[in-house]
């Protein structure tokens, strides 16, 4: 008998099942993917499909990009660079393998049962386990459903895994499509756009909604969308694609925009919509658990499942999905079980676009603030103004601080610019705290950074910043 099984071996499931193991629980972690050699692949759809091979190649394209348009401006003159798709494409593969297989040696070390298979719970104690050969029944005294998400398909653009593709298939284009069309300007669509237009791909963005990036501050959206035109990802609002059709080594797109048909002709199309829970053949019908009518398994603050002792984590329940969101939810709840108070503070899970410059945010906007009707603040600084991001070429975009008008308590940071990812992090940990505008600006910042670009925000949050002129109060 288990302490914990946890089905699903993600960056929500294989965290859990290590912290289980850590804190005295008997655990087991079911994973039903396979590697060549027919054992578990671990690793989720972060580590093999999703961020880590995403930004294996947004830091390979990045270089190439820079060493084509910007080290002359350092007066560095090097010969036209010669992609080598396959190396980079093999680089990535290496990283993927490095750290899936990194992964099966921490649950050797913090001994983990490592179980392959296909699960089923039948009911709150026994999880049936069926690979090609062999179904067998586990039995548990908790469960901890951590069995992620896919892509969503659409009718309209059906992936044929050749010239139509989600982003699993976009991962491994072996050459750079002349003419590459996208549908969806979310996280995946700019992220992925970024990288084959930096190789020398024509990048068409298709989203069907007429505002860009809704979750994001509205100016920075704006500016991001004005910069990713600017870099050749040509983002076209308001266009709802009604077919893809795959001819020969073409695909012909056409979709409505403002009443007009339209038609555009390209050598790849990435369907790049969002993703959907994986609750397949998860559930026996009389388990009692239910999913919504979107395929989520419904669960409390807590990631509590209206089963006693059964959890759901990470993108199979509602929330952002992101993989530093999953780990914290697999974390708190083996605490739970444990008997420890753990809970997730969900207000500050951050949020970065790994474009370039990159975007970055957590906590409130200010449009959340005034629909809440709660008065704020705010101070900003541009990286233009930064004496670091300058010596790296890197003076666009900027970054904003907000905080409560009358306790001076930081709401929320927002970024886009030059490691905006990191400067932001900064943010989550003050916030964290409960930390002031104030605070963080009698803070002491290293100088050159361009972290001191979120001391300069802070301060002038209350009209206090030293390189950039305050607004008058
Ligand atoms: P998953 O990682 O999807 O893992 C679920 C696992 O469960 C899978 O291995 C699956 O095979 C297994 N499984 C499912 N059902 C069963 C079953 N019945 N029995 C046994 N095993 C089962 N997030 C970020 O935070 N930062 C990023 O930069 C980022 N980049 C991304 C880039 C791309 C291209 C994509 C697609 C996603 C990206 N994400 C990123 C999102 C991130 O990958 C997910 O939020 C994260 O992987 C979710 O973790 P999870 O453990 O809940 O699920
Ligand atoms: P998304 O939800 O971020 O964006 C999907 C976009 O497609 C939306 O803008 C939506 O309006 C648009 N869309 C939907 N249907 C459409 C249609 N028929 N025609 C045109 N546009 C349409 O989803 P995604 O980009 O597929 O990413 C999936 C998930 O993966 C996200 O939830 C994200 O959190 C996660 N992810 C995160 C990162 C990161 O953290 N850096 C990177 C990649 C993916």
């Amino acid at each position: 008998m288990y302490d914990v099984i946890v089905i699903g071996s993600g960056p929500a499931g294989y965290v859990a099942a290590i912290r289980a193991s850590q804190l005295g629980l008997k655990t087991a972690c079911i994973e039903e993917s396979s590697n060549a050699n027919g054992a578990s692949q671990l690793g989720g759809t972060c580590l093999n499909v999703g961020c880590i091979p995403s930004k294996s190649l947004l830091d390979s394209s990045h270089r190439y990009s820079d060493a084509i348009n910007h080290f002359s401006d350092h007066g560095i003159e090097v010969n036209k660079p010669k992609l080598n798709i396959s190396k980079m494409m093999e680089r990535k593969d290496k990283i993927v393998s490095q750290l899936t297989m990194g992964i099966s040696g921490l649950f050797k070390a913090n001994k983990v049962t490592q179980i392959h298979g296909h699960a089923k719970i039948i009911d709150q104690n026994h999880v049936e386990v069926t690979s090609a050969d062999s179904s067998e029944v586990h039995e548990t005294k908790n469960i901890v459903i951590a069995s992620g998400s896919s892509p969503i398909n659409i009718s309209v653009a059906e992936i044929n895994n050749k010239n139509i593709v989600d982003s699993t298939g976009a991962l491994a284009f072996e050459s750079v499509p002349k003419k590459l069309g996208i549908i969806g300007s979310g996280v995946i669509g700019l992220e992925l756009g970024s990288v084959w237009s930096r190789l020398g791909s024509e990048v068409t963005v298709l989203e069907a909604m007429d505002e860009f990036l809704p979750m994001a501050d509205k100016r920075i959206a704006n500016d991001v969308l004005k910069e990713f035109n600017k870099q050749g990802l040509n983002i076209k609002l308001e266009c709802k694609v009604t077919s893809a059709l795959s001819e020969n080594k073409t695909v012909i797109v056409t979709y409505e925009n403002n009443g007009n048909h339209c038609e555009i002709k390209v050598d790849k199309l990435i369907v790049a919509v969002g993703r959907k829970p994986n609750t397949d053949n998860l559930l026996d019908k009389n388990c009692g658990l239910s999913v919504d009518d979107n395929g989520f398994i419904p669960v409390n603050d807590f990631c509590e499942t209206n089963v006693q002792n059964i959890w759901a984590v990470g993108d199979v329940v509602r929330g952002p999905m992101l993989a530093h969101k999953a780990s914290e939810e697999g974390i708190m709840v083996v605490e739970r079980i444990a008997g420890k108070h753990a809970e997730m503070a969900y207000d500050l899970v951050p949020s970065v676009i790994y474009t370039h410059p990159e975007v970055a945010w957590v906590g409130k906007t200010e449009e959340d603030l005034t629909e809440a009707g709660i008065e704020f603040k705010t101070g900003s600084f541009p990286f233009a103004a930064s004496g670091r991001a300058l010596t790296s070429g890197e003076g666009s975009g900027f970054i904003k601080v907000i905080a409560d008008k009358k306790t001076d308590t930081i709401l929320g940071v927002h970024a886009f610019g030059p490691s905006a990812a990191d400067i932001v992090q900064q943010g989550v940990i003050a916030m964290e705290f409960g930390a002031s505008a104030e605070d963080l600006g009698l803070t002491i910042f290293s100088h050159p950074t361009v972290s001191e670009a979120l001391h300069e925000a802070a301060m002038a949050v209350n009209g206090q910043a030293i390189h950039i002129g305050n607004k008058k109060k």
